[in-house]
């Protein structure tokens, strides 16, 4: 199994020299498995992907399953200029959870009405299918589960398996202890800030490469509670529990410069050292690839 970071920022777009190394497209990450393309996520990183595929595959038709974590601008924002979505002899899947009130089809067709972008979703290629998640997907040998994260939108946290290798993509997630008020004494939600991150952890279990939110250091998150974003502290403490082999911190904020997240990633990794883990531990480098 093959992973390439095509974005790898948070909230906005972020491009200029302070980004250079992480990178400043939004997020999009591409897994090969099993010769199958999955891309998570079409944030502005996915208009290079696409670049990247009509060199690949000059004339031969190409299926693209994308799977979208949440609807989030930085999340759907590159749709539009993929340019793999706009040939007829492709066939696109679009993968995603169902919006508050709309249909995610609706929500994708929005981003793209006459006052926002000249070219209709219908009128990029017709046969575009977009699919509302419900059950795990199964492509071929490979096997995608989902999970609900906390967020302030309906959004999902996927986990790759090609029957030996996984990867589990999961951004856009506020830990359940700091949101949810701490329980009384005999409260019926005793344990379920607990409960709710471990269903996390469980999700997380052993997988290879866990792609995990770091928005925040611990003392920036404090003035975001609420936000739907993770402290750097709380992925390293999964990751520990879950026993992952890889981390990734991704989803990096756009007010953090390339030596800021450095800083992160250097933290991460003494966090992890003090407890003699042996997680290695990277920050997601926009043009990245991970073999699994
Ligand atoms: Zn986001
Ligand atoms: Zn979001």
């Amino acid at each position: 199994m093959r992973v390439k970071f095509w974005g790898t920022r948070g909230s906005i777009a972020t491009p200029g020299p302070a980004t250079l190394k992480y990178g400043g497209n939004t997020s999009c990450v591409e897994v090969r498995a099993h010769n199958h393309i999955l891309v998570f996520d079409s944030g502005t990183g996915i208009h290079n992907l696409g670049i990247q595929l009509q060199k690949e595959f000059p004339s031969e038709p190409i299926t693209v399953h994308v799977f979208i974590s949440h609807t989030h601008w930085d999340h759907i924002q590159g749709f539009p200029f993929f340019l793999p979505a706009y040939k007829r002899q492709n066939r696109i899947v679009v993968y995603g959870p169902p919006g508050r009130d709309k249909t995610l089809r609706q929500i994708m067709r929005m981003q793209m009405d006459s006052d926002y972008f000249p070219v209709a979703l219908g009128d990029m290629n017709p046969s575009i299918e977009i699919v509302e998640i419900d059950a795990p997907i199964r492509i071929g040998d490979v096997s995608i589960s989902h999970f609900y994260l906390n967020h302030p939108a309906m959004s999902l946290g996927y986990r790759v398996s090609d029957g030996t290798r996984s990867v589990v993509y999961a951004t856009d997630n506020e830990p359940y202890q700091y949101t949810l008020p701490p329980p009384q004494k005999a409260d019926k939600r005793a344990g379920l800030p607990e409960y709710l991150d471990d269903k996390l952890i469980e999700f997380l279990d052993g997988t290879d490469l866990y792609i995990g939110e770091a928005q925040y250091t611990l003392d920036e998150y404090k003035a975001k509670l609420g936000w739907g974003h993770s402290p750097v502290e709380s992925i390293v403490e999964f990751s520990l529990r879950a026993k992952v082999k890889r981390l990734a911190l991704f989803h990096h904020d756009p007010y953090h410069d390339d030596a800021f997240v450095d800083g992160m990633v250097r933290h991460a990794q003494e966090l992890l050292a003090a407890q003699e883990s042996t997680i290695e531990c990277f920050g997601a480098k926009e043009g990245m690839e991970v073999v699994l």
